[in-house]
């Protein structure tokens, strides 16, 4: 069965020659990189839970192609309960790692490729959907991790990709060959980059006539001749190489150890390139990504804040604030902005249709509400765990100051509250809720699958606010009704 376990996951990982920079520094094996193991061993869990009997019905599903039994991370949604237990999927790892598992931008690039590939073939007489397919069986049977590649450093954001001062400011194509094409360029912000087996590349904008350099998706290992990774900061990360109470996330890491990835003239074959130059897709492709994305959010950020809620209402129980009413007020609204956020992305997913392809897409109105409620929500739920938590969040000593032999009773002494907890406890809780709070986190829910006005012009143009118009206009002004009745305004006009 194509499942890999975890073991099997951090091993192939190992075997890979990937070039990688953490810390400035070149490291030789990320697998033993302390700063990228909390993340490997996240989506070890992504692994792990698939092998478990009472997840299989949200963690794999059916191939399409295959007839396997495949990990729903590699698989084509086939249905709106595909799409609905992509969610379920998210919220249980959510829950179980309190941050990003990765993998699911990868996912999305997956069925964003396969869909367009069949779309570009259908107008344009290509045969871009059956060599994806291909890769896609690939995919399946090595249950691979894909980083998805879609956003480019973009430069001057007020010029389009042909009109940039550095045109790699986009990944582009370089050189055509007979057998395939060679790409220029970076990728930023690639989730879980550093620790995938493969590195799907997508246009991250639309393209006109004359940009079809840039009109490039394709499929590279990420351990292929010219590829590297530069692994991006979080907050408080360098307390992972401490140790102690002080690190917050000691077996998980703080959202997707998010990093650049480089393409120094990187040679594709054409077995692994499913569209070349046909611009007039593009679009398509990028809203297909985005819109699947945005839906994701509801789940995988539910997940996480239920940890946080978990979190905040156990410190509440070590500060003995747990019985007043408005805590529990404050825990409530928490909970509500929560389950808000969950709902419309189950919504999306219930109501979703069929592409073209065949597979399966999320209602786009509710997936974009979902992503613009999470660039609000995940604030304001941080805000109040904060307001429950108290200010020593942000004052605590760190651990040093408690294992010192002059100064350690007193900071325990003071820092104690409810006697039945420990001080170490208020501390490891205190510095979960920190990181789970902090920038990085922070700004992941502002920006991660698309910055909030990049979801509010996508809802203006699903609101169809001229059909509200009319509704309004046929509420009140219209005439359609049981003859008879004293309706006002209207008994008027007819005695008249
Ligand atoms: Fe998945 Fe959420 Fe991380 Fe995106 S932010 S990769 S949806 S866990």
């Amino acid at each position: 069965m194509p499942l890999k376990t975890p073991e099997e996951y951090v091993e192939s990982l190992r075997a890979l020659q990937i070039r990688a920079y953490v810390g400035g520094e070149r490291v030789d094996s990320i697998v033993d990189s302390p700063l990228i193991a909390p993340h490997i061993n996240t989506v070890a869990k992504t692994y792990e839970l698939a092998h478990r009997p009472e997840h299989r019905d949200v963690m794999t599903a059916e191939s399409h192609l295959t007839g396997e039994r495949i990990h729903r991370y590699t698989h084509i949604f086939q249905s709106a309960d595909d799409l609905v237990k992509k969610i379920q999927m998210l919220r249980l790892l959510g829950q179980v790692t309190g941050t990003c598992f990765q993998r699911c931008v990868g996912l999305d690039a997956l069925n964003a490729a396969y869909a367009i590939s069949y779309e570009v073939d259908q107008a344009e007489g290509t045969d871009y959907h059956q060599r994806f397919k291909t890769y896609l069986e690939l995919v399946q049977r090595e249950d691979l991790m894909l980083a998805g590649a879609m956003t480019d450093p973009k430069g001057h954001r007020g010029k389009r990709p042909s009109e940039q001062a550095d045109p790699d400011a986009f990944v582009r194509v370089v050189e055509r060959r007979p057998d395939g094409v060679v790409i220029r360029g970076a990728k930023l912000h690639n989730t879980g980059g550093i620790n995938s087996h493969e590195v799907l590349v997508l246009p991250g904008t639309g393209l006109i006539p004359g940009e079809e350099d840039y009109a490039i998706a394709c499929a590279v290992p990420a351990d292929a001749d010219g590829v590297l990774f530069v692994f991006g900061r979080q907050s408080n990360d360098s307390r992972k190489l401490e140790g102690g109470c002080d690190i917050g996330n000691p077996r998980f890491g703080v959202v997707g150890g998010e990093a650049m990835v480089v393409f120094e003239d990187v040679f594709v074959p054409t077995e692994r390139i499913f569209l070349n130059g046909e611009v007039g897709h593009v679009g398509t492709l990028v809203h297909y990504f985005a819109t699947w994305h945005r839906a994701n959010y509801g789940g995988c950020k539910g997940g996480n804040a239920d940890v946080l809620i978990g979190a905040t209402a156990k410190m509440t129980k070590v500060l003995g604030t747990d019985r007043n009413a408005v805590v529990k007020d404050k825990l409530v609204e928490m909970i509500h902005m929560n389950e808000t956020t969950y709902a419309s992305a189950i919504g999306a997913s219930a109501m979703g249709y069929a592409l073209p392809c065949g597979s399966f897409m999320v209602e786009p109105m509710m997936a974009n509400t979902v992503k613009q409620n999470i660039t609000r929500n995940v604030y304001q739920i941080g805000r109040l765990s904060h307001d429950l938590a108290g200010g020593f969040l942000a004052t605590m000593p760190d651990e040093k100051a408690f294992e010192n032999p002059e100064i350690g009773d007193l900071v325990r002494k003071y820092h104690t509250a409810n006697p039945d907890y420990d001080v170490d406890e208020r501390i490891r809780l205190g510095r979960y809720i920190e990181n789970m709070t902090s920038v990085t986190t922070m700004v992941e829910a502002m920006h991660g699958a698309g910055s909030p006005q990049a979801q509010r012009i996508v809802m203006l143009g699903q609101a169809a606010i001229d059909e509200k118009i009319a509704m309004a206009d046929e509420v009140i002004n219209g005439t359609d009704d049981v003859p008879g009745l004293p309706l006002p305004g209207k008994a008027a006009a007819r005695s008249a």
